[in-house]
Protein backbone atom coordinates (compact mmCIF):
# COMPACT_ATOMS: atom_id res chain seq x y z
CA UNK A 1 0.00 0.00 0.00
CA UNK A 2 2.70 2.40 1.06
CA UNK A 3 4.86 1.28 -1.84
CA UNK A 4 2.17 1.88 -4.43
CA UNK A 5 1.20 5.29 -3.09
CA UNK A 6 4.88 6.19 -2.89
CA UNK A 7 5.47 5.22 -6.51
CA UNK A 8 2.44 7.21 -7.54
CA UNK A 9 3.94 10.22 -5.83
CA UNK A 10 7.40 9.64 -7.24
CA UNK A 11 6.01 9.52 -10.74
CA UNK A 12 3.76 12.46 -10.07
CA UNK A 13 3.38 15.02 -12.73
CA UNK A 14 5.56 16.48 -15.40
CA UNK A 15 4.36 19.92 -14.43
CA UNK A 16 6.78 22.55 -13.27
CA UNK A 17 6.98 24.98 -10.41
CA UNK A 18 5.77 24.83 -6.89
CA UNK A 19 3.28 21.97 -7.20
CA UNK A 20 5.76 19.69 -8.88
CA UNK A 21 8.45 20.40 -6.33
CA UNK A 22 5.98 20.03 -3.52
CA UNK A 23 5.00 16.60 -4.82
CA UNK A 24 8.66 15.66 -5.04
CA UNK A 25 9.23 16.49 -1.37
CA UNK A 26 6.14 14.56 -0.38
CA UNK A 27 7.40 11.63 -2.43
CA UNK A 28 10.84 11.73 -0.84
CA UNK A 29 9.37 11.84 2.62
CA UNK A 30 7.23 8.84 1.76
CA UNK A 31 10.22 7.06 0.25
CA UNK A 32 12.22 7.37 3.46
CA UNK A 33 9.42 5.61 5.35
CA UNK A 34 9.17 2.99 2.70
CA UNK A 35 12.85 2.07 3.04
CA UNK A 36 12.19 0.81 6.56
CA UNK A 37 9.40 -1.56 5.52
CA UNK A 38 9.97 -2.86 2.04
CA UNK A 39 12.82 -3.44 -0.36
CA UNK A 40 12.54 -0.93 -3.20
CA UNK A 41 13.75 -2.07 -6.61
CA UNK A 42 15.88 -0.14 -9.06
CA UNK A 43 12.82 1.49 -10.66
CA UNK A 44 11.78 2.97 -7.32
CA UNK A 45 15.33 4.18 -6.67
CA UNK A 46 15.47 5.81 -10.11
CA UNK A 47 12.21 7.66 -9.44
CA UNK A 48 13.44 8.78 -6.02
CA UNK A 49 16.76 9.98 -7.48
CA UNK A 50 14.84 11.92 -10.15
CA UNK A 51 12.78 13.61 -7.43
CA UNK A 52 16.01 14.59 -5.63
CA UNK A 53 17.51 15.91 -8.87
CA UNK A 54 14.39 17.96 -9.59
CA UNK A 55 14.44 19.59 -6.17
CA UNK A 56 18.21 19.85 -5.83
CA UNK A 57 18.09 17.75 -2.65
CA UNK A 58 21.67 16.60 -2.48
CA UNK A 59 21.51 15.16 0.99
CA UNK A 60 18.46 12.99 0.29
CA UNK A 61 20.10 12.04 -2.96
CA UNK A 62 23.30 10.92 -1.26
CA UNK A 63 21.25 8.95 1.24
CA UNK A 64 19.54 7.15 -1.60
CA UNK A 65 22.89 6.64 -3.33
CA UNK A 66 24.14 4.87 -0.18
CA UNK A 67 21.08 2.57 -0.18
CA UNK A 68 21.63 1.85 -3.86
CA UNK A 69 25.21 0.79 -3.16
CA UNK A 70 24.18 -1.31 -0.17
CA UNK A 71 21.69 -3.20 -2.28
CA UNK A 72 24.12 -3.69 -5.14
CA UNK A 73 21.98 -1.81 -7.64
CA UNK A 74 24.54 0.84 -8.64
CA UNK A 75 25.00 -0.49 -12.17
CA UNK A 76 21.45 -1.70 -12.67
CA UNK A 77 19.65 -0.34 -15.75
CA UNK A 78 19.23 3.42 -15.69
CA UNK A 79 20.52 3.77 -12.09
CA UNK A 80 24.05 5.02 -13.08
CA UNK A 81 22.53 7.76 -15.25
CA UNK A 82 20.00 8.71 -12.56
CA UNK A 83 22.96 9.19 -10.18
CA UNK A 84 24.83 11.27 -12.77
CA UNK A 85 21.76 13.42 -13.30
CA UNK A 86 21.37 13.89 -9.55
CA UNK A 87 24.92 15.19 -9.06
CA UNK A 88 24.84 17.39 -12.16
CA UNK A 89 21.50 18.97 -11.20
CA UNK A 90 22.61 19.49 -7.60
CA UNK A 91 25.59 21.42 -8.87
CA UNK A 92 28.17 18.85 -7.77
CA UNK A 93 30.05 18.41 -11.02
CA UNK A 94 32.97 16.86 -9.14
CA UNK A 95 30.76 14.01 -7.90
CA UNK A 96 29.16 13.74 -11.32
CA UNK A 97 32.57 13.49 -12.93
CA UNK A 98 33.68 10.80 -10.47
CA UNK A 99 30.45 8.93 -11.11
CA UNK A 100 30.89 9.28 -14.86
CA UNK A 101 34.51 8.11 -14.82
CA UNK A 102 33.84 5.23 -12.42
CA UNK A 103 30.97 3.84 -14.40
CA UNK A 104 32.36 1.55 -17.07
CA UNK A 105 29.54 1.32 -19.57
CA UNK A 106 28.48 4.74 -20.66
CA UNK A 107 25.73 5.27 -23.15
CA UNK A 108 24.68 8.31 -25.11
CA UNK A 109 22.38 9.33 -22.23
CA UNK A 110 25.34 9.47 -19.81
CA UNK A 111 27.27 11.71 -22.21
CA UNK A 112 24.20 13.90 -22.74
CA UNK A 113 23.66 14.40 -19.01
CA UNK A 114 27.27 15.54 -18.61
CA UNK A 115 27.05 17.79 -21.68
CA UNK A 116 23.84 19.45 -20.45
CA UNK A 117 25.55 19.88 -17.07
CA UNK A 118 28.52 21.74 -18.57
CA UNK A 119 26.15 23.97 -20.54
CA UNK A 120 23.98 24.73 -17.50
CA UNK A 121 27.13 25.73 -15.61
CA UNK A 122 28.07 28.11 -18.41
CA UNK A 123 30.95 26.02 -19.80
CA UNK A 124 30.04 25.95 -23.49
CA UNK A 125 33.72 25.54 -24.43
CA UNK A 126 34.19 22.52 -22.15
CA UNK A 127 30.97 21.03 -23.57
CA UNK A 128 32.47 21.24 -27.05
CA UNK A 129 35.71 19.51 -26.13
CA UNK A 130 33.75 16.94 -24.14
CA UNK A 131 31.70 16.31 -27.28
CA UNK A 132 34.90 15.62 -29.24
CA UNK A 133 35.97 13.19 -26.56
CA UNK A 134 32.59 11.50 -26.87
CA UNK A 135 33.12 11.05 -30.61
CA UNK A 136 36.61 9.65 -30.05
CA UNK A 137 35.18 6.88 -27.87
CA UNK A 138 32.92 5.92 -30.79
CA UNK A 139 29.69 7.04 -29.13
CA UNK A 140 27.04 8.30 -31.57
CA UNK A 141 25.44 11.61 -30.68
CA UNK A 142 21.65 11.87 -30.82
CA UNK A 143 19.20 14.76 -31.06
CA UNK A 144 19.48 15.49 -27.33
CA UNK A 145 23.26 15.82 -27.67
CA UNK A 146 22.81 18.56 -30.25
CA UNK A 147 20.18 20.43 -28.25
CA UNK A 148 22.73 20.68 -25.40
CA UNK A 149 25.56 21.70 -27.74
CA UNK A 150 23.56 24.33 -29.63
CA UNK A 151 22.26 25.74 -26.36
CA UNK A 152 25.87 25.94 -25.11
CA UNK A 153 26.97 27.76 -28.27
CA UNK A 154 24.07 30.18 -27.98
CA UNK A 155 24.85 31.09 -24.37
CA UNK A 156 28.53 31.51 -25.11
CA UNK A 157 27.87 33.52 -28.30
CA UNK A 158 29.74 30.95 -30.41
CA UNK A 159 27.89 31.57 -33.66
CA UNK A 160 30.19 29.87 -36.16
CA UNK A 161 30.57 26.77 -33.98
CA UNK A 162 26.78 26.65 -33.64
CA UNK A 163 26.25 26.75 -37.38
CA UNK A 164 28.90 24.11 -37.93
CA UNK A 165 27.24 21.78 -35.41
CA UNK A 166 23.82 22.37 -36.92
CA UNK A 167 25.12 21.33 -40.33
CA UNK A 168 27.08 18.37 -39.00
CA UNK A 169 23.98 17.19 -37.18
CA UNK A 170 21.96 16.98 -40.38
CA UNK A 171 24.68 16.01 -42.84
CA UNK A 172 27.00 13.78 -40.85
CA UNK A 173 24.55 12.24 -38.41
CA UNK A 174 21.31 12.44 -40.44
CA UNK A 175 19.39 13.90 -37.51
CA UNK A 176 16.30 15.81 -38.56
CA UNK A 177 16.26 19.08 -36.59
CA UNK A 178 13.31 19.40 -34.21
CA UNK A 179 11.73 22.53 -32.71
CA UNK A 180 14.28 22.63 -29.90
CA UNK A 181 17.19 22.72 -32.36
CA UNK A 182 15.50 25.51 -34.31
CA UNK A 183 14.80 27.49 -31.16
CA UNK A 184 18.48 27.19 -30.17
CA UNK A 185 19.59 28.43 -33.60
CA UNK A 186 17.20 31.39 -33.52
CA UNK A 187 18.43 32.18 -30.03
CA UNK A 188 22.05 31.93 -31.18
CA UNK A 189 21.48 34.40 -34.04
CA UNK A 190 19.16 36.74 -32.14
CA UNK A 191 21.40 37.14 -29.10
CA UNK A 192 24.27 38.41 -31.22
CA UNK A 193 21.95 40.80 -33.07
CA UNK A 194 21.57 38.96 -36.37
CA UNK A 195 17.82 39.52 -36.20
CA UNK A 196 16.96 39.61 -39.89
CA UNK A 197 18.96 36.45 -40.43
CA UNK A 198 17.09 34.83 -37.54
CA UNK A 199 13.76 35.89 -39.02
CA UNK A 200 14.71 34.50 -42.45
CA UNK A 201 15.84 31.31 -40.75
CA UNK A 202 12.39 30.95 -39.12
CA UNK A 203 10.64 31.56 -42.43
CA UNK A 204 12.68 28.81 -44.06
CA UNK A 205 11.91 26.24 -41.36
CA UNK A 206 10.31 23.11 -42.81
CA UNK A 207 8.17 22.70 -39.65
CA UNK A 208 5.79 25.19 -38.05
CA UNK A 209 7.69 27.27 -35.49
CA UNK A 210 6.42 27.11 -31.90
CA UNK A 211 6.34 29.78 -29.19
CA UNK A 212 9.91 28.99 -28.09
CA UNK A 213 11.24 29.74 -31.59
CA UNK A 214 9.39 33.06 -31.86
CA UNK A 215 10.18 33.78 -28.21
CA UNK A 216 13.91 33.50 -28.94
CA UNK A 217 13.52 36.10 -31.70
CA UNK A 218 11.44 38.33 -29.41
CA UNK A 219 14.13 38.16 -26.76
CA UNK A 220 16.81 39.10 -29.30
CA UNK A 221 14.68 42.03 -30.48
CA UNK A 222 14.38 43.20 -26.88
CA UNK A 223 18.15 42.98 -26.32
CA UNK A 224 18.92 44.84 -29.54
CA UNK A 225 15.91 47.17 -29.37
CA UNK A 226 14.31 46.20 -32.66
CA UNK A 227 10.69 47.08 -31.84
CA UNK A 228 9.12 46.38 -35.22
CA UNK A 229 10.40 42.84 -35.62
CA UNK A 230 9.85 42.26 -31.90
CA UNK A 231 6.17 43.14 -32.24
CA UNK A 232 5.84 40.71 -35.09
CA UNK A 233 7.52 37.94 -33.09
CA UNK A 234 5.32 38.75 -30.10
CA UNK A 235 2.18 38.45 -32.22
CA UNK A 236 3.09 34.87 -33.09
CA UNK A 237 4.25 34.03 -29.56
CA UNK A 238 1.09 35.29 -27.89
CA UNK A 239 -1.15 33.55 -30.39
CA UNK A 240 0.54 30.30 -29.41
CA UNK A 241 0.95 30.98 -25.67
CA UNK A 242 -1.70 33.55 -24.76
CA UNK A 243 -1.32 33.01 -21.01
CA UNK A 244 2.44 32.96 -20.56
CA UNK A 245 3.57 35.68 -18.13
CA UNK A 246 7.18 35.58 -19.32
CA UNK A 247 6.36 36.40 -22.94
CA UNK A 248 4.04 39.25 -21.92
CA UNK A 249 6.82 40.71 -19.80
CA UNK A 250 9.29 40.38 -22.68
CA UNK A 251 6.93 42.36 -24.91
CA UNK A 252 6.37 44.97 -22.23
CA UNK A 253 10.15 45.34 -21.82
CA UNK A 254 10.57 45.72 -25.55
CA UNK A 255 8.15 48.66 -25.44
CA UNK A 256 9.67 50.11 -22.27
CA UNK A 257 13.13 50.15 -23.86
CA UNK A 258 11.66 51.96 -26.87
CA UNK A 259 9.87 54.47 -24.64
CA UNK A 260 6.42 53.39 -25.85
CA UNK A 261 4.71 53.81 -22.50
CA UNK A 262 1.14 53.57 -23.77
CA UNK A 263 1.98 50.18 -25.22
CA UNK A 264 3.62 49.11 -21.96
CA UNK A 265 0.46 50.07 -20.08
CA UNK A 266 -1.67 48.11 -22.56
CA UNK A 267 0.37 44.92 -22.09
CA UNK A 268 0.29 45.37 -18.30
CA UNK A 269 -3.47 45.78 -18.39
CA UNK A 270 -3.85 42.57 -20.37
CA UNK A 271 -1.64 40.79 -17.85
CA UNK A 272 -3.74 42.00 -14.95
CA UNK A 273 -6.95 40.98 -16.70
CA UNK A 274 -5.55 37.53 -17.34
CA UNK A 275 -4.32 37.25 -13.75
CA UNK A 276 -0.74 36.66 -14.90
CA UNK A 277 0.87 38.68 -12.14
CA UNK A 278 0.05 36.25 -9.36
CA UNK A 279 2.55 33.65 -10.36
CA UNK A 280 4.43 33.21 -7.10
CA UNK A 281 7.94 31.95 -6.98
CA UNK A 282 9.52 29.60 -4.52
CA UNK A 283 13.08 28.80 -3.42
CA UNK A 284 14.40 25.85 -1.46
CA UNK A 285 17.44 25.45 0.69
CA UNK A 286 18.69 22.32 2.43
CA UNK A 287 19.87 22.88 5.99
CA UNK A 288 21.01 20.01 8.20
CA UNK A 289 19.14 17.51 6.06
CA UNK A 290 15.84 19.33 6.10
CA UNK A 291 14.43 21.25 3.19
CA UNK A 292 13.07 24.72 3.83
CA UNK A 293 10.87 26.37 1.24
CA UNK A 294 10.31 30.11 0.88
CA UNK A 295 7.51 31.59 -1.16
CA UNK A 296 7.76 35.07 -2.65
CA UNK A 297 6.90 37.66 -0.02
CA UNK A 298 6.48 34.97 2.64
CA UNK A 299 6.29 36.64 6.03
CA UNK A 300 5.05 33.61 7.94
CA UNK A 301 8.38 31.85 8.54
CA UNK A 302 9.25 31.54 12.27
CA UNK A 303 12.69 33.08 11.61
CA UNK A 304 11.44 35.85 9.31
CA UNK A 305 12.63 38.63 11.63
CA UNK A 306 16.19 37.32 11.66
CA UNK A 307 16.07 36.74 7.90
CA UNK A 308 14.92 40.30 7.24
CA UNK A 309 17.53 41.66 9.63
CA UNK A 310 20.31 39.84 7.75
CA UNK A 311 19.02 41.10 4.40
CA UNK A 312 18.59 44.60 5.73
CA UNK A 313 22.17 44.81 6.94
CA UNK A 314 23.37 43.60 3.54
CA UNK A 315 21.23 46.22 1.75
CA UNK A 316 22.69 48.90 4.01
CA UNK A 317 26.23 47.85 3.18
CA UNK A 318 25.40 47.80 -0.50
CA UNK A 319 23.85 51.26 -0.38
CA UNK A 320 26.94 52.54 1.41
CA UNK A 321 29.02 51.34 -1.51
CA UNK A 322 26.74 53.08 -4.01
CA UNK A 323 24.59 50.19 -5.20
CA UNK A 324 20.84 50.39 -4.70
CA UNK A 325 19.70 46.82 -4.13
CA UNK A 326 15.97 47.43 -4.19
CA UNK A 327 15.84 49.42 -7.39
CA UNK A 328 13.37 48.09 -9.87
CA UNK A 329 12.12 49.84 -12.91
CA UNK A 330 8.43 49.80 -12.11
CA UNK A 331 6.42 52.38 -14.00
CA UNK A 332 4.20 53.49 -11.20
CA UNK A 333 4.37 52.70 -7.53
CA UNK A 334 1.54 50.23 -7.78
CA UNK A 335 2.97 48.46 -10.79
CA UNK A 336 4.58 45.10 -10.32
CA UNK A 337 7.97 45.12 -12.00
CA UNK A 338 9.26 42.55 -14.42
CA UNK A 339 11.60 41.28 -11.73
CA UNK A 340 8.77 40.82 -9.26
CA UNK A 341 6.82 38.78 -11.77
CA UNK A 342 9.63 36.69 -13.18
CA UNK A 343 12.00 36.43 -10.23
CA UNK A 344 9.92 36.86 -7.11
CA UNK A 345 13.21 37.32 -5.18
CA UNK A 346 12.40 34.31 -2.98
CA UNK A 347 16.04 33.15 -3.15
CA UNK A 348 17.06 36.10 -0.97
CA UNK A 349 15.00 34.64 1.89
CA UNK A 350 16.38 31.15 1.32
CA UNK A 351 19.99 32.38 1.23
CA UNK A 352 19.56 34.50 4.37
CA UNK A 353 18.00 31.53 6.15
CA UNK A 354 20.94 29.40 5.05
CA UNK A 355 23.40 31.98 6.37
CA UNK A 356 21.74 32.04 9.78
CA UNK A 357 21.45 28.29 10.17
CA UNK A 358 24.68 26.87 8.77
CA UNK A 359 28.30 26.92 9.86
CA UNK A 360 30.36 29.88 8.62
CA UNK A 361 32.47 28.93 5.63
CA UNK A 362 30.14 26.26 4.30
CA UNK A 363 28.50 26.78 0.94
CA UNK A 364 24.78 27.35 0.46
CA UNK A 365 22.80 25.69 -2.28
CA UNK A 366 19.43 27.10 -3.29
CA UNK A 367 17.02 25.87 -5.95
CA UNK A 368 14.29 28.12 -7.32
CA UNK A 369 11.39 27.74 -9.73
CA UNK A 370 11.87 31.06 -11.54
CA UNK A 371 14.70 32.97 -13.10
CA UNK A 372 17.13 35.12 -11.10
CA UNK A 373 16.74 38.86 -11.66
CA UNK A 374 19.66 41.26 -11.97
CA UNK A 375 18.96 42.82 -8.62
CA UNK A 376 18.99 39.48 -6.77
CA UNK A 377 22.07 38.55 -8.78
CA UNK A 378 23.85 41.64 -7.51
CA UNK A 379 22.77 41.02 -3.94
CA UNK A 380 23.92 37.40 -3.96
CA UNK A 381 27.28 38.40 -5.45
CA UNK A 382 27.70 40.93 -2.68
CA UNK A 383 26.67 38.46 0.04
CA UNK A 384 29.24 35.94 -1.22
CA UNK A 385 31.89 38.62 -0.85
CA UNK A 386 30.79 39.94 2.54
CA UNK A 387 30.35 36.58 4.26
CA UNK A 388 33.06 34.82 2.24
CA UNK A 389 30.86 31.92 1.38
CA UNK A 390 30.10 30.16 -1.85
CA UNK A 391 26.44 30.51 -2.83
CA UNK A 392 25.03 28.33 -5.55
CA UNK A 393 21.63 29.11 -7.03
CA UNK A 394 20.00 26.82 -9.53
CA UNK A 395 17.23 28.68 -11.33
CA UNK A 396 15.09 27.59 -14.25
CA UNK A 397 17.80 28.51 -16.72
CA UNK A 398 21.19 27.78 -15.25
CA UNK A 399 23.50 27.52 -12.27
CA UNK A 400 25.00 30.57 -10.60
CA UNK A 401 28.11 29.99 -8.51
CA UNK A 402 28.69 33.14 -6.51
CA UNK A 403 32.14 33.42 -5.03
CA UNK A 404 33.98 36.45 -3.70
CA UNK A 405 31.68 38.95 -5.36
CA UNK A 406 31.32 37.44 -8.81
CA UNK A 407 29.33 34.76 -10.54
CA UNK A 408 30.27 31.87 -12.80
CA UNK A 409 27.64 32.91 -15.36
CA UNK A 410 29.50 36.14 -15.99
CA UNK A 411 26.28 38.05 -15.30
CA UNK A 412 26.40 41.56 -13.95
CA UNK A 413 26.07 42.56 -10.36
ZN1 LIG B 1 14.96 38.91 -7.82
ZN1 LIG C 1 25.04 34.28 -12.28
Amino acid sequence: MLESSCMRLLRAGDSSGFCFNHKCFEALFCFRHMLADVKPNSVTFIAALAACAATGSLRYGKEIHAHVLRRGLASEGYVPNALLDLYVKCGHTGYAWAQFSAHGEKDVVSWNIMLAGFVAHGHGDIALSFFNEMLETGEHPDEVTFVALLCGCSRAGMVSQGWELFHRMTEEYSIVPNLKHYACMVDLLSRVGRLTQAYDFINRMPITPDAAVWGALLNGCRIHRHTELGELAAKFVLELEPNDAGYHVLLSDLYADAGKWAEVARVRKTMREKGLEQDYGCSWVEVKGDIHAFLTGDESHPQIKEINAVLHSIYERMKASGFDPIESYSLEDKEVSKDDVLCGHSERLAVAFGLINTTPGTSIFVTKNQYTCQSCHGILSMISKIVRREIIVRDTKEFHHFRDGSCSCGGSG
